[in-house]
């Protein structure tokens, strides 16, 4: 069992798109934050996925250094998902389900690095992608939807701490969604547990772009630019908030906070042992 976080793909950015008060001079890197949980069988599941590796070499027909460009994307492919699992031992064919805070292409690009991964996201987020299409960022959900491979859910579960839906993935506790929309129609937050090492994660997704945004409720121009709903993001900020304080040993993530990873384990080495990757995760 283990739970570590990788960073592939950052994206440059203006200090003042991200951050209120922000800097016109000063550029960032955002990182793009991959939760990776692993099981005793040897199986993985991801939470977000970052861009693939074609997009970030971009080799990708659909992708390419024009798009590359757009989204300031920093490194190439061998600093993608399924290159920094490998690079320490861990087979991308393992992955049996990406579950997607939403359906970005920054959070979602390399689910065609992961060839027997399920991609799991509300139903909400699926209908709304559908329609919205490409130009709301949404490069890749008519293929995935093609694929088969699409999974949506329905935060059936009820309100839970503070949110008012959520859903125990895998009925054991492990990965816990929560209605966290605003940034787009179906966003999710994904509380994590490790049951062996007891840490607690709870991942944000794209909810704020730095932790000020949402505590102090001053919305970065980026986030102006990308909210679905407003009193939607509002409303989510509230309840991440309220999260914060009442369970302060549990770290907020914000996929693209550059100061959220400096707080979580990175990537562990894979145990030598073969990997059954046939077997139900539940
Ligand atoms: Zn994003």
């Amino acid at each position: 069992m283990s739970l570590f976080f990788l960073t592939p793909g950052r994206m440059r950015s203006p200090e003042w798109a991200l951050i209120p008060g922000g800097s016109v001079l000063r550029t960032l890197l955002m990182p793009t934050t991959v939760a990776v949980l692993g099981d005793a069988a040897g199986r993985l599941v991801l939470v977000d996925c970052g861009f693939s590796r074609a997009e970030m070499d971009a080799t990708d027909p659909d992708f390419g250094s024009i798009q590359r460009a757009y989204f300031g994307i920093q490194d190439r492919g061998d600093r993608s998902a399924a290159a920094l699992l490998e690079a320490h031992g861990w087979d991308p064919d393992a992955v049996t389900h990406i579950i997607a805070t939403h359906l970005h292409v920054d959070h979602i690009g390399a689910y065609v690095d992961f060839p027997n991964a399920e991609v799991l996201a509300t139903a909400a987020e699926y209908a709304s992608a559908r329609e919205r299409g490409r130009l709301a960022g949404y490069h890749h959900v008519r293929p995935i939807l093609r694929s088969g491979r699409a999974r949506p859910v329905t935060l059936s579960g009820g309100e839970h701490l503070g949110f008012p839906a959520h859903l125990d993935v895998f009925g054991d506790g492990r990965i816990l969604l929560l209605d966290a929309r605003g940034h787009t129609a179906g966003s999710v937050a994904a509380l994590l547990t490790d049951p062996e090492t007891g840490l607690h994660v709870l991942m944000g997704g794209d909810a704020a772009y730095s932790p000020d945004e949402l505590r102090l409720g001053r919305k970065s121009p980026l986030a102006h630019l990308t909210a679905f709903r407003d009193d939607w993001l509002r409303a989510t900020w509230g309840r991440l908030h309220a999260f914060e304080i009442a369970r302060d040993t549990t770290p907020l993530v914000l996929s693209h906070d550059p100061e959220a990873l400096a707080r979580l384990p990175g990537p562990t080495r894979a145990p030598r042992r073969p990997v059954d990757t046939h077997e139900p995760v539940r």
